[in-house]
């Protein structure tokens, strides 16, 4: 599937998300409907570490719709970590989305698995 933005909804809300886990992290995995990607699913105990993270995806279900993942840096860094770069592989997909304290409007980037910035276009 050719993935050809994020909704503007689910962007807000992963900012908010952000604001209100601050100073925890939060983290799940977007899902895409018709090439647009609108659907967060939050990985439970998001205030925690990868070891919970890694659980989860072990146990999930293969899901042909993953676009990526989502994650905050409440240190507001916005270039992905090293643990970041062993997640996303994992969760599979092309678009993993951080956001970074103070999670204002521009405050996100998307990297592509291997951390690379990637653009992707905001869609209402
Ligand atoms: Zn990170």
């Amino acid at each position: 599937m050719h993935i050809r933005g994020i909704s503007r909804d689910l962007l807000d809300l992963l900012l908010s998300i952000g604001k209100e886990q601050h100073p925890h992290e939060f983290a799940g995995v977007l899902r895409e409907e018709e090439g647009v990607i609108r659907e967060l699913n939050l990985l439970p105990g998001t205030t925690s570490n990868e070891h919970s993270a890694r659980l989860f995806l072990d146990m999930m279900p293969l899901d042909t719709h993953i676009a990526g993942s989502a994650h905050s840096h409440p240190n507001g860094v916005m270039i992905p970590s090293d643990a970041d770069l062993s997640f996303f592989p994992r969760v599979g997909g092309r678009f993993h989305c951080i956001v970074g304290f103070p999670y204002e409007a521009g405050d996100w980037r998307f990297f592509s698995a291997d951390g690379t910035p990637v653009d992707l276009e905001v869609v209402e």
